[in-house]
């Protein structure tokens, strides 16, 4: 397969762990604030082959600890990146996913394989209004499904959300804690205007540190432990 990027180091994406990281191409999603824009509208000019990726891998085992799996939306290309990720194992790396978990047949196929160590999902917004924060219309129930299969706990796995003021209200914070209660990490991630797949979402703003505070308390009602980036 072909990837949209390879990022030799990164110390924050692997929680605990040295990474490396991989971007995958093309989303099934259009999040006005999603800052890889170029990988979702499938613009990006610097390509990267498996076999570059895996021959920069071969040279980093023994190095790292981890690879990284982005995108984009990774689990849209299926079996090809099965078969990558079985080959990054094969190497010796953990491997971690982010994704929006709109593909749950994929996450159970990486789970049962043993093919994954850690699944990082973004929850957009509770699912009633998942389809706004998405841009695209949602099968939420692929949505409950990759929660539910995350909550029996059989990898690493965190779900996060990327807050803005006018796409999530405090209200929209404590449904989407109880939508998934009883997980083991929530993280709040305080959305920061770089770049941006719809310009207007820069000029966008998210809470004070004193207001995510106050979600971090109602959402440790629901969760084990909730996060604050
Ligand atoms: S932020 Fe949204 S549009 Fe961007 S990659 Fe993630 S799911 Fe796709």
């Amino acid at each position: 397969m072909i990837f949209g990027g390879l990022n030799p180091l990164t110390l924050i994406d692997y929680p605990g762990k040295t990474s490396a990281m991989v971007y995958t191409i093309g989303c099934n999603f259009r999040c006005g604030y999603c800052h890889n824009p170029e990988l979702v509208d499938e613009t990006v000019e610097d390509t990267y082959s498996e076999e570059y990726v895996l021959s920069f891998l071969e040279k980093r085992v023994g190095l790292l600890d981890a690879v990284t799996i982005t995108g984009g939306e990774p689990t849209m290309h299926e079996e090809t990146l099965l078969s990558f990720m079985q080959k990054v194992k094969d190497l010796g790396f953990l491997v971690k996913l982010d994704s929006n978990g709109t593909n749950p047949n994929f996450l159970r196929k990486a789970i049962d394989r043993q093919i994954v160590d850690y699944i990082a999902m973004d929850i957009k917004a509770p699912l009633a209004k998942y389809y706004v924060t998405a841009g695209r219309p949602v099968d939420t129930d692929a949505i409950r499904q990759s929660v539910a299969l995350l909550k029996e706990d059989r990898v690493d796995y965190e779900f996060r959300t990327t807050v803005i003021k006018i796409l999530t209200s405090p209200e929209d914070i404590e449904a989407i804690a109880k939508e998934i209660e009883g997980a083991k990490i929530y993280n709040l991630q305080k959305f920061v205007p770089t770049k941006t797949l719809n310009p207007q979402f820069l000029r966008k703003t998210t809470y004070t540190d004193e207001e995510f505070l106050e979600f971090q308390k109602t959402c440790a009602r629901y969760v084990t432990f909730c996060g604050i980036r």
